[in-house]
């Protein structure tokens, strides 16, 4: 057996089986041996039929026989009486009110029972125990032992025992005696440790073989805590070598130079209605910084909703789009800045017309539904529609200087002549390739993909010498000579809150600007959970602010009603039912509008634009709302079904009404009111700070509850290590090191596989 060997190799597995390991994506040896317990019981076999004692719960290893199903003579009730059967002896088993158990366990199977001890101790049984049956290739391997003394199953009583995330057709026991069997044959002391020997002594880590012993078959408690934190450490130190990596990757890189100074940006900022808060002039000046160094800038903006991250994206731009290219006397550097809603898209671009409308430069929209461009060639304070060719035309030989747009802006028929900042809002909407892609417009070079890799190592694409050429060009980010080998600025946004050890992992590639301080003079948020029966209070509130000229958004979990043919469909409000009802009994005299997400674009636009335009007082939405819709207006929300959101997502939804002067009023109408999630809520109306709330939410829930893997491609072990900010830092400064040291990993060549292995996990995100 080796590491790298095909389980079928060794096991036996039915399809069933196989089907399981290939869902879980365990193929190898390794991958079975890095397959980790979710948790331990305290107990593996803890005594043999002989030993075991009235009134204990006991775990049993051994072989079931004579089930059958009775009647209970004095009771009348069902009940499965059988036989357990080990080296020891022999002790009756007994179910009741399960009569079907008889047919469940095939005779003479060999078995793990755990149940209480009852009866007395002349004549004992296992009551009601849990059986699991021991598969057959294992028990046939195993039985010497199960039947001899010399047990494989530790039988102190202070034994912990693996269980390992059940899976459909395929067991914990499985897992537990697959394992064993790997482990017994020496593959751990095979793998080579990803983590360098200096570090593992630094931070008291046991080593690969060691761990792996510890983590699925601890003797006692620190072994399987020592190992889970040597495990955890790994993944990050991965993750965190991966981004260093990537930083140098990117630090190595050429930019556009960005000569305008920041006296230029001061002097746009003076056309700007209000004067930038402390914490926006901080990060334009961050972003100023990064313009002035030779490589290309890797920041990410967080700010919480409302905190202003517009007008930081704004200033960026504007010092871009007054740029020259290199060695040209006219044309401008290029900005692409990618949302992700059509709607945000659209706001964006009406809001960068007003920032620029005096500047001598076009700018476009582009989106699935269609393509803008300002100004309109025939009245000039006006955008037009232009069709789509047009607009790649003009992106392509640098007429039009801003692209705003959708995820249409990263389509490869998208080509910029200079393209030297790219801006994603709201960031953690798209996938990592997804911002890499935009980031890297301008680059033949893709790290993952053989076919890219080639690319990287052609000469530039198109032998003609007309730059029209590079149309047809079969690169994946096909460029005019003159930029190809300059990378843009990026700047990645994001109002989600994070706790700040997540951030530093993930975003571990990036520099951080913090936008912590909202724009003056707004009012406080009060947020107050409503119970179902006070909901008419809630009402009354919003009323009080629709007489005073205010708006309000009612959100709700659901487009549609539930199919009433689904005995068990979710009760949750539906958006478009409940804009019936409050237009109908609670708000006939003001105008209901209904926004959500299978709406058309254009309907979304026209229901968007009347109520900015105060035609509609009242939007009742699904949660498409939560992303970046600025109607200063609005200054009460009611979140119906407020459990069924995340506390982050929650957070953002009462954004909405957090951008005026006017004190801005909240409603949570959960729907029951469990007391975990009423505590949970609680956090809200105590606090309206993101970033706290997700901290905190760290520490109610726990990270496996708030971000699941598939979310972050991160394992939950790797999430468990998200509270441990010492070994988050030392993970990161571990990974700096190395990646300064040894840039390529050519001297690591486990940690070089480990963080591959990293970069595919995270990329599925
Ligand atoms: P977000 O960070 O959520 O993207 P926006 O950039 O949309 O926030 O800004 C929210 C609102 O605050 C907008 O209406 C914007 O015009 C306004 N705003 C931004 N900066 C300031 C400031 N320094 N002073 C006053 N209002 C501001
Ligand atoms: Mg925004």
């Amino acid at each position: 057996m080796r590491p790298n060997d095909a389980i079928p190799i060794h096991f036996r597995l039915t399809p069933p089986q196989l089907k399981a390991l290939r869902r879980l994506g365990i193929v190898t040896i390794e991958d079975l041996l890095r397959h980790f317990p979710a948790r331990y019981d305290s107990a593996g076999a803890t005594a043999t039929a002989r030993s075991i004692i009235v009134g204990t719960k006991v775990t049993l290893f051994g072989m079931i026989s004579g089930l059958k199903a009775k009647k209970l003579w004095k009771s009348r009730r069902n009940a499965t009486e059988g036989f357990f059967e080990d080296s020891s002896g022999r002790v009756k088993l007994m179910w009741f009110n399960q009569p079907y158990m008889a047919s469940y366990v095939p005779e003479r199977s060999v078995v793990k029972v755990t149940g209480t001890v009852g009866g007395n101790a002349e004549r004992p049984y296992i009551a009601n125990p849990e059986v699991e049956i021991v598969p057959k290739d294992i028990a046939d391997s195993a039985n010497a032992g199960i039947f001899a003394p010399a047990s494989p199953y530790k039988l102190e009583a202070s034994s912990l025992f693996s269980v390992y995330p059940e899976t459909v057709g395929i067991t914990s026991l499985w897992f537990r005696h697959a394992i064993e069997r790997v482990l017994n044959a020496g593959i751990a002391a095979m793998i080579l440790d990803p983590i360098p020997s200096e570090i593992l002594d630094r931070y008291h880590l046991p080593d690969i073989a060691t761990a792996l012993q510890y983590i699925h078959t601890p003797e006692k408690d620190a072994h399987a805590t020592a190992a889970r934190k040597r495990f955890a450490f790994e993944e990050i130190f991965a993750i965190q070598t991966a981004r260093a990596q990537e930083r140098t990757e990117n630090d190595a890189q050429s930019a556009f130079p960005i000569r305008e100074t920041q006296g230029h940006v001061e002097r746009f900022l003076k056309t700007v209605p209000f004067p930038p808060t402390g914490a926006q002039a901080r990060a334009i000046e961050d972003v100023l910084n990064d313009f002035g160094k030779p490589h290309p800038m890797a920041r990410l903006l967080e700010g919480d909703v409302g905190s202003g991250k517009t007008l930081v994206a704004a200033a960026a731009a504007y010092a871009v789009v007054t740029s020259k290219p290199p060695q040209r006397e006219n044309g401008t550097l290029q900005v692409a800045y990618m949302a992700p809603t059509e709607i945000l898209a659209g706001q964006h671009f009406q809001s960068f017309i007003e920032y620029f409308k005096d500047l001598p430069i076009n700018i476009a929209l582009i989106t699935g539904s269609g393509c803008k461009k300002f100004p309109s060639k025939v009245s000039k304070g006006e955008a037009t529609d232009i069709s789509r060719a047009q607009l790649l035309k003009w992106v392509a030989n640098g007429e039009i200087a801003m692209v705003i747009g959708t995820h249409a802006l990263i389509q490869k028929s998208v080509i910029f002549q200079h393209l030297a900042l790219a801006i994603v809002d709201e960031q953690h909407r798209f996938g990592t390739r997804q911002r890499r892609a935009l980031a890297q417009k301008n680059i033949h070079r893709e790290r993952d993909g053989a076919e890219n890799f080639a690319l990287r190592n052609s000469p530039p694409a198109g032998g003609s010498d007309s730059p029209r050429s590079k149309f047809s060009a079969p690169s994946r980010f096909p460029v005019s000579e003159t930029s190809n080998n300059s990378a843009p600025h990026f700047l990645s946004m994001t109002a989600t809150p994070i706790p700040r050890t997540l951030a530093l992992t993930l975003y571990g590639d990036l520099d951080i600007s913090v936008l912590d301080e909202l724009p003056p003079g707004r009012a406080k948020i009060t947020t107050k959970i409503v119970g179902t029966k006070d909901r008419m209070t809630a009402y009354a509130a919003v009323r009080q602010e629709l007489e005073k000229g205010r708006q309000a958004y009612v959100i709700c979990p659901r487009i549609e009603e539930p199919d009433p043919a689904k005995v068990n469909a979710m009760q949750a409000k539906s958006a478009k039912a409940e804009a019936k009802r409050l237009q109908k009994d609670i708000f006939p005299d003001y105008e209901v509008g209904l926004l959500h997400g299978a709406m058309t674009p254009c309907e979304k636009d026209a229901v968007m634009k009347d109520f900015s335009d105060n035609k509609i007082q009242i939007l009742v939405a699904t949660s498409v709302v939560e992303v970046g819709i600025n109607v200063p207006n609005a200054t009460a929300i009611i979140i119906e079904g407020a459990e069924r959101f995340g506390l982050a997502q929650l957070h953002q939804l009462r954004g909405r009404i957090m951008r005026s002067s006017h004190p801005p009023l909240c409603f949570l109408l959960p729907e029951n009111s469990g007391i975990v999630s009423s505590k949970r809520l609680k956090t809200l109306e105590k606090t309206d700070d993101g970033f706290t709330l997700a901290e905190a939410d760290l520490d109610v829930r726990g990270a496996g509850d708030l971000f699941g893997r598939r979310q972050w491609g991160m394992s939950d072990l790797g999430m468990e290590a998200l509270k441990n900010i010492k070994l988050i830092r030392a993970a990161r400064d571990e990974a700096i090191r190395i990646i300064t040291e040894d840039p390529t990993l050519s001297h690591n060549a486990a940690l070089c596989e480990r963080v591959a292995k990293a970069r595919v996990e995270l990329h599925g995100e």
